[in-house]
């Protein structure tokens, strides 16, 4: 008998392996085993297939043990793993890499994660009521203690609690549960326990919907019964979430799991507290920032017959062992960071979740208040349902929102510092009012440049072809490609002056800049380098709903589904540099993180003000944004898409060249282009040299692939695996790193 097994490496997509002969009954698909690769290396891998066809070479090896006793990986997931392969081109082996936590895979030996061991208590067994109390003696507190703890146990049926549950209890201290644990009234012992077993109690129902809400929710419903997925589009603050809340409901009740995603974990973090307060231990959590034991825990919890019905995740949560998934919730779904970038597989993980529900018979719901363009176009053209609303929940008003052209306010000397008079006066009406303001601006560091006065000399990355970006707290220069980090020189290098000189402006700055304006208010500021931390974002999510913090500068992170009752103002900065890439995405995302950002602005019976800070405020974007005018921006994009063909009228693929020889790489890349334009003719577009031509010592070139919908994916892949493999056929490109970003963004 013979097992083709995943392995962890982009050679093949499948090894075939013997059975031994005692194994033969013990084994089966979406069983972990571990084989020898190679002269000395073993592997981790997943059985997909039994069979009896002896593969045509000599040398099959054996499996090397079991790891299993049942399979850790179901049917549909081993289909979901094929497709993304299939779909986004990228090696089966490096699905199963990102599918699985480090842990259940280990490519040295099977090191098996440390259990977790917690301290149990328990009232000494021998003793009866009576001579606990006695034995308590004079002791009240002793006494009182182990009379909470008597309780407890009768109220929860229990023989034993562990020692945190007690640290909680109005008669606990340590000195009096000593006491109790010398006396013998109560006896310790350690019991491994599963990190997951906290138990949180769900703390209310979910809220009543009012009247918008509850007909979204009946259209969806509705809407289900024809379509597998259904765009919800909401604008910011109608309450998707508590619609979600309700939907989820309605799935338990028929007995199926839920997943829920969301692009980031900064957002995990103010959702989690919503959904545990409803659904309590019925929830699952899952994210990178979640330690891997905790990851394999939860996998294995989700293999077992008590699976966590909800999870919320981002999206490596689409590859966990769903056993009766009945819905997917994709929150936020235009957010770029659905789409995995580095390494592979570059997949998307909306468009990966829609067919993971379809594998189960699942329903996808997506839900945004800017959608994007090629879901709406779905939406208009029948393919998904929608379901519309927009009326903020209780009556908000939307955001004024206000232009001011920084450029003109700086020419008539108006404008001093980096913020515009207006935004000055309404941040300090708001602090007044103990309200608060948020402000965006999409840089971090301090400067995303370093120039010299005299002579023009900037510094650059050594291993990368991109300007230094200064970060003042740490005085570093940061190349924000490859995260290398060097000394801000004290003269210019080129010719000796002291003339260095920042300029532009990123997050530090502006925060330096606000704190200085107010000095009386606490500022923070959350980006990728004040988030690295692993309690950070948390801390501070946390502090500016409390009201510690008064002002919150930050990036994009912050223009994200967050909700925040008591922000008046909404400031972003340097509005135009979010127009200004060449991409033909840039408006689209622009429109988009405009109208998040002001989304966070209002309270209860107080309208909220957006200020952007522009250069160019004539541009057609700032009309929509102002005018919250979805459609309108929908229909311009959706011309200027179809005339320029991009997206959702053609399929782009990426293909990406990179060589130490920038020679090299040019010459694959022309080379390759050359060899596909004669299957595909002028759907192939380069080679080009990207804005960035060089990251970390490679030399990049890309080709970019235009394909008309009709085109099967199927041929593609096959014409584009033959050209590589014709192009790795020239030994002077056998060692040019090539890969495919499909859908790229
Ligand atoms: P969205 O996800 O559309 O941005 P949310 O679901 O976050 O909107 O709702 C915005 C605010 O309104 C939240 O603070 C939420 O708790 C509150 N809210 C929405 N719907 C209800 C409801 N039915 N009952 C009570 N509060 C609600
Ligand atoms: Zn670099
Ligand atoms: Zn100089």
């Amino acid at each position: 008998m013979y097992a083709d097994v995943i392995l962890p490496l982009p050679l093949s997509d499948r090894f075939t392996y013997a059975i031994p002969a005692e194994m033969v009954n013990k084994i089966g698909e979406g069983f972990r085993v571990v084989v020898p690769f190679g002269s000395r290396k073993y592997y981790t891998g997943i059985i997909t297939r039994i069979h009896r066809e002896a593969p045509g070479i000599t040398g099959i090896r054996e499996i090397h043990s079991l790891i299993d006793s049942h399979p850790v990986v179901n049917e549909q997931q081993l289909t979901l793993w094929e497709w993304i392969s299939f779909y986004y081109l990228a090696p089966l082996g490096d699905v199963y890499k990102a599918a699985l936590p480090s842990s259940m895979k280990p490519e040295d030996l099977l090191r098996k994660f440390t259990p977790h061991t917690e301290i149990f208590l328990q009232i000494n067994p021998s003793l009866d009521q009576q001579t606990m109390i006695r034995m308590a003696g004079r002791a009240k507190k002793q006494q009182a203690l182990a009379d909470e703890i008597g309780s407890y146990l009768t109220a929860n049926h229990t023989g034993s609690v562990s020692k945190k549950v007690v640290s909680g209890f109005s008669s606990y201290s340590a000195s009096v549960l000593n006491g109790l644990l010398q006396k013998e009234i109560l006896t310790a012992f350690p019991v491994e326990t599963s990190r997951l077993e906290t138990i949180i109690t769900p703390t209310h129902e979910p809220f009543p919907l009012n009247d918008h809400q509850h007909q979204a929710l009946t259209g969806i419903r509705e809407s289900f019964d024809n379509k597998e997925t259904v765009l919800l589009h909401g604008v910011t603050s109608s309450g998707k979430t508590e619609i979600y809340i309700h939907l989820i409901q309605q799935y338990l009740a028929e007995g199926k799991q839920t997943l829920y995603l969301l692009p980031e974990i900064a957002l995990t973090t103010q959702h989690t507290e919503r959904l545990k307060a409803v659904f309590g231990n019925r929830l699952g959590i899952y994210h990178s920032r979640i330690n891997d034991n905790e990851r394999a825990e939860i996998w294995q919890k989700m293999l077992s017959d008590q699976p966590y019905e909800i999870i919320m995740g981002v999206r490596s949560s689409l590859f966990l062992p769903y056993q009766h998934l009945g819905l997917v919730i994709v929150d936020e779904e235009h957010e770029a960071s659905y789409k995995q970038q580095d390494p592979a597989p570059r997949y998307h993980a909306r468009d990966t979740a829609i067919m993971l529900a379809r594998f189960f018979g699942a329903k996808t719901l997506l839900g945004s208040a800017t959608p994007s363009v090629e879901t709406y176009y779905n939406a208009q053209t029948g393919k998904y349902g929608l379901v519309t609303l927009t009326a903020r929940y209780n009556g908000l008003k939307m955001p004024v929102i206000r232009l001011e052209n920084s450029r003109e306010l700086r020419r008539k000397k108006k404008m001093k510092t980096l913020l515009a008079p207006a935004l000055i006066e309404q941040i300090g009406a708001a602090l007044e009012n103990g309200e608060q303001a948020i402000l965006f601006r999409n840089r971090r560091g301090f400067a995303p440049l370093i120039e010299c006065k005299q002579c023009g000399w900037v510094p650059k990355c050594r291993r990368c072809d991109v300007s230094l970006t200064y970060h003042k707290k740490s005085s570093k220069l940061v190349c924000h490609y490859c995260n290398s980090s060097y000394r801000l020189p004290a003269e210019c290098p080129s010719c000796h002056e002291k003339s260095l000189v920042p300029l532009g402006l990123g997050t530090e700055q502006l925060e330096e800049e606000v704190s200085h304006l107010f000095p009386g208010s606490v500022v923070a500021r959350m980006d990728m380098d004040s988030t690295r931390s692993k309690d950070a974002y948390e801390q501070i999510i946390t502090g500016f709903q409390e009201k510690r913090i008064q002002i919150l500068v930050g990036t994009q992170m912050l223009s994200k589904g967050l909700d925040f009752d008591n922000v008046r103002v909404v400031g972003i900065i340097s509005a135009d540099s979010l127009l200004n890439y060449p991409d033909f995405r840039s408006h689209e995302r622009g429109f988009q993180l405009m109208t998040q950002a002001a989304g966070r602005a209002g309270r209860k019976n107080r309208q909220g003000t957006v200020i952007i800070q522009c250069t160019d405020p004539g541009q057609p974007v700032f009309a929509y944004v102002r005018n919250n005018d979805y459609e309108a921006f929908f229909r311009a994009q959706l011309s200027e898409r179809k005339l320029f063909h991009y997206p959702p009228f053609y399929r782009l693929i990426r293909i990406v060249l990179k060589h130490k020889q920038e020679q090299k790489a040019e010459a694959a890349a022309a080379s390759l282009a050359g060899m596909l334009r004669e299957s595909l003719y002028e759907r192939t577009l380069g080679p080009n040299k990207p804005i960035v031509s060089r990251i970390q010592l490679y030399h990049i070139r890309e080709i970019l692939l235009k394909l008309e919908n009709g085109l099967s994916p199927q041929r593609v892949r096959d014409i584009l695996k033959k050209t590589e493999v014709r192009l790795r056929s020239f030994p002077e490109w056998k060692y040019v790193t090539l890969y495919y970003d499909v859908d790229p963004l």
